[in-house]
């Protein structure tokens, strides 16, 4: 097996040290490093006009965070297995009290000056002579840090260079492996003749969703109402500047941060292993064969395939340097999944916006031919990496930034100017434009403005400008926290709540400081409970809600105040609240009345709307009933109703999920359970307003709240912005079909995200309404308007430029995989509650034979129909289908709220999840120690997902980017299992189990590759001990999707049925 785990880019955090805090807890944390991000980007102040007071505020998430939670983090310390955990009980003390800081935390005091020293974050703003900054790697608002044990990867600090770093001794560029045609081998004798049902890919939009092109349109109608005109061309333009001079603050370029001439840093190596790059795009016509894959396969099945021939994820751990854009084209991005830095040179970074194809068909007939669909996936807050030069922002005064007056298209690098600079063609929608005046350049001899290397916004794809009051209906809105915890009889008997209260009280230091920053808590069971947490009261007052039918709510200014000024009685009563309801006997829930009610109080600032929920809702508004149950004798009946049980039960929810967008109110759903809770029903509320479900089930007290910690503290620490409207721009001929993801949409154009956070990732699917030119570039802009944590209001300008092409080849060529099965997927999951299953898997699969049967109708040159010829970028199409298949969400045999889950957790998913989420990575770690590793955090090389692969005598890591399953063999050594378990034997291990790290080498390595699992999965991973002979071990071995199962054939049955099903099409 090839060593994995290549050289790792030098700029990777110098002194994180995954391993420093590992013996104090389960292994689970993520140091992060201790540097204060460097002040190169204290330039722009915030130009909201009620922003100033804010200019001061330190970066609060800086180096200082403490990694980990402290030992006492749950409910009782470090547990010893089996210890008891519930909160229950008279004699037991509150579960918080006196918590130790983590090691190595400073006071808090001291944690969190309330001056920043200069230079220390991103909104120094009374020190810019400079108003032309950089936004840190990590979305405005938050530090330039990672700092969070959750897994951001934790980002190292941002040293005052603004170029790129990129580390020496950089990996190749992508390359395909590019492999001739083979003869053929073999024919076969016919195919059988079952024919595919021939289907459009997944539903089409609702008629009323396709906007008209050339509609003129406000910039964002997300309030409508009083969104006033852009200024006409030409009028109020920025202040009069020179790049590269020093302006007094306010004027909008200045020299600091952006090099006139951006270094070439660190040239990419050079050298025998640095074959130059293939070009993909600008071939000349008539391209040679394509690079494909071909195999030969025949009826007899397995004895006549070479295992080496089947398609495999070639291990690559090297990582990738990509320039957007070479030699004025589009450089086709890196797989999704792999590990890459980005250079910016003209179009965004695919973190932020990856195109199914990354050439556009000039027609919709090429297109339909290709069977390959048109879409993106933009993830405007998408993290970085630690390496990227940091996005900058661009303030253009007053006048706010140059668009096109007819589109309204942000400017950008492919805007074109004429007529000595006097003039501007839009790349969208092809109008010309005047100059603003104070905005004009002359040409240089190459055509292009000569000051366009030193703006941003006319040689970076991505650029964040400072929005002006016209893009504001009111005054950007404070951040806005509000928790509200389930107290009913079973919440606090499984420990859920203590676990809540637990994790909320340790996220509160996490919270984004400042006036701006106001927080509110309530319980409920069968009735709603508010507390008062005024300073002037000594103690919480709780106010009662008894009616759940015509819900209100207390005075907000009572509920809602300010974090600073409730600190302490915010701690006491979360600790004193698992013990207040100790002996509660109330089963009862009325979730639906406890939302509502704290809507009412957030309704006149919006915020974030953290909900803790244990039961299904039983009373109130909203209330449900366990119709799984119902449901079961359905599905015995027959499978045809099962889907139903995936909607919705009724449009209570929904309502009031779109009452609560439009109030910019977000809720995160978390839920902790042991039962059946109806999530298709309550999940309605969270993909609605921007938010996300989590699930704990079964709800464990010893294992969960680690998880649910660390789950809550990325939530609220993570970029992210409120207020959010998102729209894409697509140059003429194309145009956007339909948005998918969590949000709300009241006009076809945008989509309104109340909240939205680095993780969320919208598709947007695409559609012709006209032709392209060939030779020409078809656009794509995504423009997502936000207010940070800090009440700045910005707009993050995306654009992507991408060739168009007449021919069918470059459209294979330039396929990109993981976008491709990322739209499938999220496809697939938006139709399982709409439709019988049988029917959304066939779906799937003919998605992947259509595709594969243009291939080999219209490209291949080998003529043999005995071979199966896959292209070689959508190779691995048939593998990831098929484990599509066996997912969770695709399977008949899981509970309705498992798939329900799915369904809810595969909407926002970003891309790079989206394959790891079907088909797991799996490495062994027996012989860990035996691997020679350049560092202890390098991941092995991963093993194909078969059972062959599985030895008794060997132990299993495999991940999906939610869980982490460890299978230990039934004759796993002794030795092994001592130094990794502190075990003699398999028996020994609990099913309740934490890793924890003991000193030794095999153990060290163990935990560093967990560590650095989570922090590329930006998910703190929920371990399993999973053993042979036991379901646990049945379930390790569902993950195996090349096996032949009861639920769907082995990975060679499934390349010979979509053979037969090509050939059967040729005939
Ligand atoms: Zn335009």
């Amino acid at each position: 097996m090839a060593t994995p785990g290549g050289p790792r880019p030098g700029s990777f955090p110098q002194n994180t040290n995954p391993n420093a805090l590992a013996d104090h807890m389960q292994n689970l944390q993520m140091n992060q490093p201790n540097q204060q991000p460097s002040g190169n980007y204290g330039g722009v102040g915030p130009r909201p006009s009620n922003a100033s007071p804010f200019n001061q505020q330190p970066p609060p998430f800086a180096g200082s965070r403490p990694g980990p939670p402290p030992p006492g983090v749950f409910p009782r310390g470090p547990m010893p297995p089996g210890a008891p955990v519930r909160p229950t009980g008279p004699s037991q003390p509150p579960p918080f009290a006196s918590r130790p800081p983590p090691p190595g935390a400073l006071p808090s005091s001291l944690a969190r000056p309330s001056v920043p020293p200069p230079g220390a974050g991103p909104r120094s703003a009374p020190f810019s002579s400079s108003p032309l900054t950089s936004v840190p790697p990590i979305p405005s608002q938050f530090g330039a840090q990672g700092p969070f044990n959750n897994g951001p990867p934790s980002v190292p600090p941002v040293t005052a260079q603004s170029g790129p770093r990129f580390p020496p001794n950089v990996g190749t560029m992508p390359r395909p492996s590019v492999g001739p045609p083979q003869p053929p081998t073999m024919l076969s004798s016919g195919a059988t003749s079952q024919s595919s049902q021939m289907r459009p890919s997944f539903g089409s939009p609702p008629a009323g969703a396709i906007p008209s092109i050339g509609q003129p349109a406000p910039p964002f109608s997300a309030p409508p109402s009083s969104m006033p005109p852009p200024p006409p061309p030409g009028s109020s333009p920025f202040s009069p500047s020179v790049p590269g001079t020093v302006q007094a603050s306010g004027s909008p370029f200045g020299m600091q941060t952006w090099p006139p001439q951006p270094q070439q840093a660190a040239p990419p190596p050079s050298g025998p292993m640095q074959p130059p790059p293939p070009r993909m795009f600008g071939m000349p016509p008539g391209p040679p064969a394509l690079p494909n894959q071909s195999m030969a396969l025949g009826q007899t099945g397995q004895s006549r395939i070479d295992p080496n021939q089947i398609p495999r994820l070639a291990a690559s751990s090297s990582v990738i340097l990509h320039e957007t854009r070479q030699d004025n084209q589009a450089n086709p991005p890196p797989p999704a999944t792999s590990d890459y830095i980005v250079k910016d040179t003209g179009n965004c970074s695919p973190r932020y916006m990856r195109c199914t194809i990354n050439q556009i068909p000039c027609t919709v007939d090429l297109l339909s031919t290709s069977a390959m669909q048109l879409a993106l996936l933009v993830q405007p807050l998408a993290i970085p990496h630690p390496s990227e030069e940091p996005i900058q922002v661009v303030d253009f005064g007053e006048s706010g930034p140059v668009r096109c007056s007819r589109c309204k298209g942000y400017i950008n690098p492919f805007m074109k100017f004429i007529d000595q600079g006097r003039r501007f063609i839009c790349n969208l929608c092809g109008f010309t434009d005047e100059t603003p005046r104070d905005y004009h350049c002359n040409l240089g001899p190459d055509g292009r403005r000569r000051d366009a290397d030193e703006r941003p916004e006319l040689c970076r794809g991505t650029v964040e400008f400072v929005a002006t009051k016209e893009y504001m209906v009111r005054d950007p809105m404070p951040a806005v926290f509000f928790f509200l915890i389930d107290v009913s009889m079973y919440a606090i008997q499984t420990g859920a709540t203590a676990a809540a209260c637990s994790a909320i009280s340790q996220v509160i230091s996490d919270l984004p400081e400042g006036p701006r920053t106001l927080v509110g808590i309530a319980t409920f069971d069968s009735t709603i409970h508010f507390y008062n947490l005024k300073r002037a009261l000594q103690q919480p007052l709780m106010l009662i809600i008894p009616d759940v039918q015509d819900v209100y709510t207390p005075l907000e200014s009572d509920v809602i105040v300010q974090l600073s000024e409730c600190r302490e009685h915010l701690e006491m009563l979360l600790e004193s609240i698992p013990t207040m309801f100790q002996n509660n006997k109330i089963v009862d829930s009325a979730f639906g009345a406890a939302v509502k009610a704290a809507f009412l109080a957030m309704k006149s600032t919006g915020g974030k709307l953290l909900v803790f929920q244990s039961v299904l809702p039983s009373t109130g508004v909203g209330s449900l009933s366990a119709r799984e149950s119902e449901g079961r004798s359905n599905i015995s009946a027959g499978e045809k109703e099962a889907h139903k049980l995936l909607q919705p039960a009724d449009k209570t929810l929904k309502t009031m999920a779109i009452e609560f967008a439009e109030y910019q109110v977000c809720i995160d759903l978390f839920i902790t359970t042991q039962s059946y809770v109806d999530i298709a029903s309550l999940s309605v509320v969270p993909r609605t307003t921007g938010g996300q479900v989590y699930y704990y089930y079964p709800f464990s007290a010893l294992s969960d709240p680690a998880k649910l910690y660390n789950d809550l503290r990325w939530n609220v620490t993570r970029p992210q912005g409120f207020e959010a409207v998102m729209r894409v721009r697509c140059s003429q001929g194309i145009q956007v079909q339909e948005y998918s993801g969590n949000f709300c949409k009241r006009i076809p154009t945008d989509v309104d995200l109340p909240a939205i956070d680095c993780d969320k990732t919208i598709m947007v699917t695409l559609k012709h309404d006209d032709k392209l030119a060939e030779g020409s570039e078809c656009a794509f802009q995504c423009a997502l308007l936000y207010t940070t944590v800090y009440g700045q209001r910005r707009i993050r300008v995306s654009t992507l430029s991408l060739p168009c092409t007449n021919m069918l080849s470059n459209l294979f060529r330039s396929a990109d995989l993981d976008t491709q099965f990322a739209c499938v997927l999220k496809q697939a999951a938006n139709e399982i509650p709409s439709a019988p299953l049988g029917q959304v898997r066939d779906q799937a699969t003919n998605v992947c034979i259509n595709i594969l049967y243009s291939y080999r109708k219209f490209c291949a040159t080998a003529s043999s129909s005995g071979q199966l010829i896959l292209p070689e970028a959508l190779k691995l199409l048939p593998l990831y289908t098929l484990a599509l298949l066996k997912s969770n969400g695709l399977r008949s045999d899981g509970r309705i709220d498992d798939r329900s889950f799915w369904i809810n957790f595969v909407s926002p998913l970003p891309t790079p999840l989206v394959i790891p989420l079907v088909y797991p990575r799996m490495i062994s770690i027996h012989d860990l120690d035996e691997k020679e590793e350049s560092d202890d955090a390098s991941i092995p090389a991963s093993i194909p997902l078969s059972s062959e692969h599985i030895s008794d005598d060997g132990i299993y890591l495999l991940e999906n980017g939610e869980d982490c399953l460890i299978y230990i063999g039934s004759t796993a050594q002794e030795n092994v299992l001592q130094k990794l378990f502190n075990v003699s034997s398999v028996e020994e291990i609990s099913n309740q189990f934490i890793l924890q790290q003991y000193e030794n080498p095999l153990s060290k390595k163990l935990n560093a590759i967990v560590n650095e699992i989570r922090r590329q999965r930006f998910s703190y991973l929920r371990l399993k001990i999973c053993k042979k002979g036991e379901s646990s071990g049945m379930m390790f071995f569902s993950y195996m999707v090349e096996d032949k199962t009861p639920g769907g054939p082995s990975y060679v049955e499934y390349l010979i049925h979509i053979h037969r099903q090509i050939q059967s099409k040729m005939a």
